[in-house]
């Protein structure tokens, strides 16, 4: 008993030394740090404890440029709620090779480790956006985060439902795209930063329950069309502001 004990405890332990190695070729430091679990680095993001400024990549394939106004709300918000005292900063790098037109969450996280440039390094933390011209395997979603500094927006599901007659503009849809997905790894909801009351939607995962929240499921998938077109960006609730105050930020 006590050597198949021994033996399960030496796999256990070579199966986290192996989940440790970092994946990420560009990654000069070679740590593991931005191979964690969306949520993980929440109040990392959130507080000055660690980290006093914020650096976000954002990698579009060749056509597919983020709107330059949707990063400019996407800056503000995060301003508001995010205690980065040197400062957020926003960097886009265009993609010129070939990307599969439907990928799934493996193709994504090989083409960030791929990539990716910037990383978390000394009071800066790093986080990236990988704006694909493609879709996901699920024909619905727009975008979605995947580590605890990595997130995906699926342009061309993007690109056919804004900017045409009777569509949300361009710059709606990619803002509430880039910040429910930022709000997942702020920690949202009970990912990471804890629910100072309970507002989960038990039907949908870590999102809210409030319809009219940045944080409501559908604000990832195209069931949001239809409200954007007449409704704002959506914004944080009261409960998903107050898990965010209460975890280090503003
Ligand atoms: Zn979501
Ligand atoms: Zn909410």
């Amino acid at each position: 008993m006590k050597t198949i004990a021994f033996i399960a405890a030496l796999l256990l332990l070579s199966t986290i030394a192996c989940k440790k190695e970092t994946t990420f070729t560009n990654n000069p430091d070679a740590d593991d740090l931005h191979n964690k679990a969306v949520g993980f680095s929440a109040n990392q993001l959130l507080s000055a404890g660690t980290y006093k400024s914020l650096k976000i990549e954002i990698q579009y394939v060749t056509g597919y440029a983020p709107d330059a106004a949707a990063l400019n709300h996407l800056q503000n918000v995060l301003s508001s709620y995010l205690n980065k005292p040197s400062g957020i900063t926003i960097v886009t790098k265009e993609i010129s090779t070939p990307v599969p037109t439907v990928l799934s969450i493996d193709q994504v996280k090989s083409l960030e480790e791929e990539n990716r440039t910037v990383f978390t390094t000394g009071d800066q933390i790093g986080v990236y956006f990988l704006y694909t011209n493609g879709s996901f395997t699920d024909d619905k979603v727009l975008g979605a985060a995947f580590r605890n500094t990595s997130m995906v927006l699926f342009g061309k599901k993007i690109h056919e439902n804004s900017g045409g007659l009777g569509q949300p503009s361009r710059t709606k849809l990619e803002a509430t795209v880039l910040e429910h997905e930022f709000g997942h790894i702020l920690g949202l909801v009970d990912i990471g930063s804890p629910m100072q009351t309970n507002h989960k939607d038990p039907a949908h995962g870590n999102h809210c329950s409030n319809t009219n929240c940045l944080m409501y499921y559908a604000a990832e998938t195209t069931d949001i069309l239809g409200f954007l077109v007449t409704g704002n960006i959506p914004s944080l609730d009261a409960n998903c502001a107050a898990d965010l105050q209460a975890n280090g930020g503003k």
